[in-house]
C-alpha cells in the first residue's frame, strides 16, 4: 500500500511516517513538501490515502485537494491540520476530503484512520 505524506513541515511528516510505518511496516510512505509536488506524486503513485496539511507553500491545501479530487475522484484525501476551526472543517469536507483529523496525530487515530479507509 502507497501513503502520501503532503505537509510543508519536515517535522510534521517524519511524525506521521512513523506512526504509519509502525503500524503498518510494509507501507510505502511518498512525501512531498508543498501542494504543487503533493499533485505531482499523487498523479505518479496513485496512494491509496493522502495525508494532506492545508497551509503549505506554492499550492495550498484546499487547491492541492480540489486537483487531486480532479485528477482521481475516489481518492482518500484525510486533511490533517492544526486549524480545528469549524468553518475550516466545512469547507475541506464540502470539497470531498474523507475526514478531518487535528495535528498531531496519534498512533491510535492512525490505526482508526487505516481501518475505516483501507481494512
Ligand atoms: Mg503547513
Amino acid at each position: 500500500m502507497k501513503i502520501l505524506v503532503a505537509d510543508d513541515s519536515k517535522l510534521a511528516r517524519l511524525s506521521l511516517m512513523k506512526i504509519v510505518k509502525e503500524l503498518e511496516p510494509s507501507c510505502e510512505v511518498i512525501e512531498a513538501d508543498n501542494g504543487q509536488i503533493a499533485i505531482e506524486k499523487f498523479q505518479e503513485n496513485s496512494p491509496s490515502i493522502v495525508f494532506l496539511d492545508l497551509t503549505m507553500p506554492i499550492i495550498d491545501g484546499y487547491e492541492a485537494l480540489t486537483q487531486i479530487l480532479e485528477i482521481n475522484p475516489k481518492a482518500q484525501v484525510v486533511v490533517v491540520t492544526a486549524d480545528i476551526q469549524s468553518q475550516a472543517q466545512a469547507q475541506v469536507m464540502a470539497l470531498g476530503a474523507k475526514m478531518v483529523i487535528p495535528k498531531p496525530i496519534s498512533s491510535e487515530k492512525m490505526q482508526t484512520v487505516l481501518q475505516q479507509l483501507v481494512f
